[in-house]
């Protein structure tokens, strides 16, 4: 306990004996398919990982859900694999960071720590008619205005009203106080700390459609809006803060939570996008661009949303945002839906193999379009096919899919008037050689991909790090960032003119309105 003391107390680096430091920092990667945990270095590299993947369930179309019981436990056991990886190397555990999915939505009961149902996924679309019904009595503008959202199921307020409409007696033990909501980190924090914290940082906060992105508070009118009880709600912090001790009889060992943030903005923290205009593009399930504006926040007119990058030391800084539901995901259809490939790697000599697309496009629409279309009712398409069409192609209009989404969202974030002109990629998917250069290709930009590609957890370290004084301040985080490999578009310009008009036909006809 002194250690962690020493190590999250003050500023300074503890330094007392070789072990004490050189401490390690344990980052939980809570994503939407698996669970991870993952030991890193000062200078950012991991030294060790656990994954554990998870059930996903679909009651109905459109709807996903997580067990909670499902996401505690593997998240349990790959923390405890890595934490006996570290006792193996003699190395102490500073603080914990965590990062996880956004938005996914749990209710549960404050005296026995359980859900009073399944956790309502990101993805899942049965909000729908709530969000329309919202959209057309005129409030998404002020909806806009306060949380940089828009009217879309996406987000966790319309989920959090669902389950207190549709679980029974939830909402009167809402009111009466004997429930707390929270986002994959607080309910993460609760079970962690046995209960005695129920906190969220700003990022998730921002997620909820609760949330008041300029004032940094719970939104009353917002609250009203949705029918949600302020009750509810967890503390608010900043990215790097005091988010309360990991009970030492749930971990073996107590530790300070000192780092949380969303997937996307630990990603964004990762890749060291500290200065206004950066962006990072992340591939893994659903994919995130990310561009950093500082102190600003930009309201998008071309639908996409306005988010809190990172809060520190009370200072927000704010980011544009698209959001993509299906990226990795298309390639998870692949090989577990279709059955047509066999791991997620073989996709890349599959689709170099083909000279061309041979005109075969996938609008992945399972769950939904994103930005910047936002139609929570359009489904997935194939065009194109014909009988010569093989697995093959469809392994590369999977992957090109994930290309056009991108660059929908950058033609989106230029028209608000950004300069992009270079990225930072990173994800699960990013190891595809082909799927980075295509992309350069497609975005018509240069496309760099860092050293450390789990930059998710990576970032969730760095918070951590930085309230714990293993790291100084932002300058010392950006040092470490190291590149392993630029892509440079080199696509002819008609076969990219082409190809683009071939895709945005492909998303006229898979729009559930034109
Ligand atoms: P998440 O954190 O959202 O669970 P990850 O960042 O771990 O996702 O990325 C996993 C996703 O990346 C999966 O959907 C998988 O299908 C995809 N993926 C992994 N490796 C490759 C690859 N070499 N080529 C294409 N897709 C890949």
């Amino acid at each position: 306990m002194l250690l962690f003391q020493l190590l999250c107390g003050e500023k300074e680096p503890a330094i007392n004996g070789e072990t004490m430091s050189n401490p390690l920092i344990l980052s939980i990667d809570q994503g939407t398919t698996s669970s991870r945990a993952m030991l890193f270095e000062k200078d950012g590299s991991s030294v060790a990982v656990a994954q554990q993947e998870f059930t996903q369930i679909y009651p109905q179309s459109g709807w996903v859900e997580h067990d909670p019981e499902e996401i505690w436990d593997t998240t349990l056991k790959v923390c405890k694999d890595v934490l006996a990886k570290a006792k193996d190397m003699g190395r102490p555990i500073a603080a914990i960071g965590i990062t996880n999915q956004r938005e996914t939505t749990v209710i549960w009961d404050r005296q026995t720590g359980k859900a009073i149902h399944n956790a309502i996924v990101w993805q899942d679309r049965r909000t729908a008619p709530l969000c329309k019904e919202l959209k057309d009595a005129g409030h998404e503008a002020a909806v806009t205005a306060k949380t940089g959202l828009l009217l879309d199921p996406y987000f966790s307020g319309t989920k959090v009203a669902w389950l207190l409409d549709n679980v029974s007696g939830a909402r009167a033990r809402a009111e009466k106080g004997e429930l707390a909501f929270g986002t994959i980190d607080s309910f993460l924090i609760w079970r962690l700390t046995n209960g005695a914290e129920h906190v969220t940082d700003t990022t998730n906060a921002c997620r909820t459609m609760l949330f008041n992105i300029h004032e940094n508070s719970w939104d009353e009118d917002q609250l009203t809006l949705l029918n949600v009880p302020q009750q509810l709600l967890p503390e608010v912090k900043d990215c790097a803060a005091d988010f309360g001790t990991a009970d030492a009889a749930v971990l073996g060992e107590a530790l300070p939570i000192c780092g949380v943030a969303g997937d996307q903005h630990a990603a964004s923290i990762g890749q060291v996008c500290f200065e206004d205009g950066m962006v990072k593009s992340t591939y893994g399930t659903g994919c995130f661009v990310m561009l950093n504006t500082g102190d600003k926040a930009i309201t998008s007119k071309n639908k996409m949303l306005t988010t809190i990058a990172y809060r520190l030391n009370g200072k927000t800084t704010y980011a544009i945002e698209g959001s993509i539901f299906v990226a990795g995901a298309a390639i998870q259809w692949l090989r577990d839906g279709l059955g047509v490939i066999s791991s997620a790697e073989e996709t890349e000599s599959m689709a170099s193999d083909l000279s061309d697309n041979q005109g075969v496009y996938l609008v992945p629409a399972f769950t939904g379009m994103g930005a910047p279309y936002w139609d929570p009712d359009a489904r997935g398409a194939l065009f194109g096919l014909t009988r010569d069409t093989g697995p093959k192609a469809l392994a590369r209009a999977a992957l090109e899919s994930v290309c056009f989404q991108t660059m929908d969202l950058f033609d989106a974030i230029k028209s608000d008037g950004a300069n992009l002109d270079t990225v930072r990629i990173d994800g699960g998917m990013v190891k595809n050689n082909w799927l980075a250069q295509t992309l350069a290709n497609i975005l018509d930009v240069p496309v760099q991909r860092p050293m450390q590609t789990e930059t998710t957890a990576l970032g969730a370290a760095y918070l951590a790090g930085l309230q714990c004084g293993i790291y100084q301040s932002l300058d010392d985080l950006t040092s470490n960032w190291q590149q392993d490999q630029a892509f440079t578009p080199g696509m002819d310009k008609a076969d990219r003119e082409q190809a683009i008009a071939g895709w945005a036909n492909a998303i006229k006809r898979t729009r559930s309105t034109l």
